[in-house]
């Protein structure tokens, strides 16, 4: 906690002056054109991955960058979806899934979670990854199936979202796009996942992106 008041004051100190005409711009109205969805790892920051501002980026986190089907476990996260859709007007929903995802490694590994209800419960929707696993993908080492199983989880919760009336209306309308963004957390390299061809790319070579 030390660490985070001395950064605290260090960012009252040099960074919010520097910022503080851009903070009043964004007191009392925003409007980010993108609704982020990403992991609770401390591992992903996705201001810094992406350069973005503050003001750009409506962030949604969970344990296994999740988003669960419409109508079912309607908390904060389906809200915050409903919210950025409806309100907020985003034109992008991006998923993004990382290397090393502990929610994912618990389902490969098939981790006895029971003493975490709901955990259990959570990573259940995590779970459905394996229906959505690409089978030209390697099996090999568990690093490999890691890997393919994160991929596969990315494209799960991008069915799940689709699954919520506003963004099928936006999807319909063109008013929206989703993304589905595989973040390697070694190399700050981002991979896009093409809906036509069910392939990760880099995502600077992709059209999705
Ligand atoms: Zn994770």
């Amino acid at each position: 906690m030390k660490n985070l008041l001395k950064g605290y004051l260090q960012f009252r100190k040099d960074a919010f002056p520097q910022w503080k005409d851009h903070f009043k711009l964004l007191a009392d109205r925003q409007a980010p054109d993108v609704l982020f969805i990403t992991c609770a790892d401390s591992r992903i920051v996705p201001s810094l991955i992406l350069q973005a501002k503050p003001g750009d980026l409506f962030i949604a986190r969970n344990v296994g960058n999740v988003v669960p089907p419409f109508g079912e476990m309607a908390g904060g996260n389906s809200a915050t979806v409903e919210y950025a859709v409806e309100v907020l007007k985003v034109r992008h929903v991006i998923i993004c899934g990382h290397s090393d995802c502990g929610a994912v490694k618990a389902v490969l590994q098939k981790k006895d979670v029971s003493r975490l209800p709901v955990t259990h419960q959570w990573l259940s929707y995590v779970e459905a990854a394996w229906q959505y696993r690409d089978p030209s993908d390697p099996m090999g080492d568990e690093q490999a199936q890691h890997t393919a199983l994160i991929h596969a989880n990315i494209v799960a919760q991008l069915h799940n979202l689709k699954t919520h009336p506003e963004v099928a209306a936006g999807l319909a309308k063109s008013t929206l796009q989703v993304h589905g963004w595989y973040y390697d957390i070694m190399t700050g390299a981002i991979e896009a996942y093409d809906q036509q061809t069910r392939k990760f790319a880099p995502l600077e070579d992709s059209t999705s992106g």
